[in-house]
């Protein structure tokens, strides 16, 4: 696990509040990073470009440094005899592509029918994120979001369906703008019972 606020050691590495520390060879791997790509780190446009890299990877990658069944932890048991299925529809999303580094954008639909207790509807997005904002591909973040439900709440049934395009995709190698791609995890009533499986995808629009 990546520890998120690395305290300030005495002296060289204190940071402006707010910002954490870069460590020297982070920044040095990127100025060789700018190199590589043709042009010039000590230009006065880049200088200071080596640590905002630094901070933004790890807000992109802050997810290594949460527990994400840690938010499906609170639940509430008085549903009023809801048994119906629960969904946050098209999540906005960002994560990145662990073979690329590039960014991975798009929305999740989240689905579950509650067994006896329900979460509060923003914690479904809150697994997403925490799963997300780590190096990704699309298959295993759907997965890790299902599993993460299925085994935490023990509902039903877990539906998850991700659609979202990839930059290593649209924006280097084939070069296909406008291609979403779509994976998606379905358990408990939601794989084994067809009509189960019609109401879920029917209200997630599909
Ligand atoms: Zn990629």
């Amino acid at each position: 696990m990546t520890e998120m606020h690395a305290e300030p050691e005495d002296g060289d590495l204190v940071a402006p509040a707010g910002k954490i520390p870069v460590p020297p060879h982070v920044s040095a791997a990127i100025r060789t990073l700018i190199e590589w790509t043709g042009d010039d780190p000590t230009r006065e446009g880049l200088l200071d470009t080596p640590e905002r890299v630094a901070r933004a990877w790890k807000e992109y990658c802050a997810g290594y440094g949460e527990d994400p069944a840690h938010h499906l932890s609170r639940v509430f048991e008085e549903v009023g005899g809801y048994d119906e299925i629960v969904m946050l529809k098209e999540i906005p999303f960002q994560s990145h592509c662990e073979h690329h580094m590039a960014p991975i954008i798009g929305t999740a639909c989240i689905a579950y029918l509650p067994r006896d207790h329900v979460v509060g509807i923003s914690k479904l997005a809150r697994v997403l994120h925490a799963f997300a904002r780590r190096l990704q591909v699309q298959e295993r973040l759907t997965a890790e979001v299902a599993d993460c439900i299925w085994q935490n709440l023990r509902p039903l049934g877990v539906a998850v369906v991700i659609r979202a395009t990839h930059a290593c995709m649209t924006a280097r190698g084939v070069r296909t703008p406008g291609v979403t791609m779509a994976t998606s995890r379905m358990m408990g009533v939601f794989r084994d019972d067809e009509r189960s499986r019609k109401e879920v995808l029917a209200l997630m629009g599909f």
